[in-house]
């Protein structure tokens, strides 16, 4: 039986392991799908998290050094997907990729977002063969070539100043006129004489061939529709919330969900449910932060502690 089964290795998840087994937790594992980092290893920077103030790291050399101290306590790990998590009488059962389960006296669910798609003509057809959501990962594959951004947001923007740095133009496509990025990150891009905004547009349709995107159609508000050879286009429209291991077999979720998806915690990061908590990006009201995530896995760390003292 474990301490506590922690179910996604971003900045949520690692901290929650941080401050779980650093407390004295001794069984203690984080099941992550992938390799543990979370979304801000797709990020070309980060430069609003305190103490770290090196404009030339990205996310990954960022998440690097977290990984290295947070299993430094005793952490566990296995690179495992999990399905579902179920409360069994007092414990939890915490099924796996291929049917296996493990049982926890607690669990903290820290599973973050995924990048959504537009849903434009061509999107998914051309998806990895020009159409991109990672900067990072496929920018250099248009260095010196005008690229497309699609999205009118944080992530949009910073994406769009880091391929400004590689591509030789970047244009700016979003459904507005208004941005809803924070304006310092605004102020940047529009000081950026290669970054063009083409504001009140959509992307109407990817178009290409075997080889991959050729270009885009742009259409304006007014009708209008602007053919541009860019064979690179990065979309970045927002998340999906990862609940799924929250869903019971016929597909009901086990504590209470908001309206998007999110889940309802309170301040301690507790669920509806007791002994299961939920931190990071998934959670309602959540900053999309790194910060606060890792803010976030801390707190439920200290909780599940707590009600583990309390049960005994
Ligand atoms: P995530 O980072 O999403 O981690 C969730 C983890 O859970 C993932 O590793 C995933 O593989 C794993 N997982 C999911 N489902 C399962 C499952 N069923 N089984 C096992 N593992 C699972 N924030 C900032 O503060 N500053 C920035 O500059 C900044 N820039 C950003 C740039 C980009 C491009 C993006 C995408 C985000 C940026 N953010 C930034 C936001 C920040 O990355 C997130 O707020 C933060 O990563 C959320 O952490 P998390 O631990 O909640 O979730
Ligand atoms: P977001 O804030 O939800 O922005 C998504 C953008 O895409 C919006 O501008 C939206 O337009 C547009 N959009 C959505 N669906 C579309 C569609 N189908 N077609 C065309 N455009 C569409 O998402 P995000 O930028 O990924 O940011 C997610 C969260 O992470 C935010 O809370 C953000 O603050 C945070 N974040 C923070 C930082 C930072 O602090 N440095 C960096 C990155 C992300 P509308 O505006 O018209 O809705």
């Amino acid at each position: 039986m474990l301490d506590c089964a922690i179910i996604g290795g971003g900045p949520a998840g690692l901290t929650a392991g941080l401050y779980t087994t650093r407390g004295g937790l001794k069984n203690v594992t984080l099941f992550e799908m992938g390799m543990p980092g979370g979304q801000i290893t797709q990020s070309s920077e980060i430069e609003n998290y305190p103490g770290f103030f090196e404009h030339d790291k990205t996310g990954m050399d960022f998440m690097d050094t977290w990984q290295k101290q947070c299993f430094h306590f005793g952490l566990k790990h296995e690179m495992k997907k999990v399905e579902r998590v179920a409360k069994t009488g007092e414990h939890f059962t915490v099924t796996l990729e291929g049917g296996s389960t493990v049982e926890a006296m607690t669990v903290i669910v820290c599973t973050g977002s995924v990048p959504k798609r537009a849903g434009f003509k061509g999107e998914d057809e051309y998806f990895g063969k020009g159409v991109s959501t990672c900067a990072t990962c496929d920018g250099f594959f248009y260095k010196d070539k005008p690229v497309t951004v699609l999205g009118g947001g944080d992530t949009a923007l910073e994406e769009a100043f880091y391929l400004s740095n590689i591509c030789s133009d970047v244009y700016v496509v979003h459904r507005r006129e208004e941005f809803r990025a924070a304006p310092p990150t605004l102020d940047r891009v529009m000081r950026k004489s290669n970054i063009h905004l083409v504001t009140n547009s959509v992307i109407e349709e990817a178009v290409g061939d075997a080889m991959g995107l050729s270009g885009v159609n742009i259409k304006n508000n007014d009708g209008t529709i602007t053919h541009m050879d860019n064979t690179g286009l990065f979309v970045f429209v927002g998340h999906n919330v990862r609940n799924d291991v929250l869903k019971d077999e016929k597909g009901e979720f086990i504590c209470k969900m908001n309206d998007w998806g999110q889940v309802i915690v309170d301040l301690s990061m507790k669920t509806s449910v007791p002994g299961l908590f939920a931190a990071g990006d998934m959670r309602i009201e959540a900053p999309k932060q790194v910060v606060s995530a890792a803010g976030d896995g801390s707190i439920a760390a200290l909780q599940v502690i707590s009600y583990i003292q309390e049960q005994a």
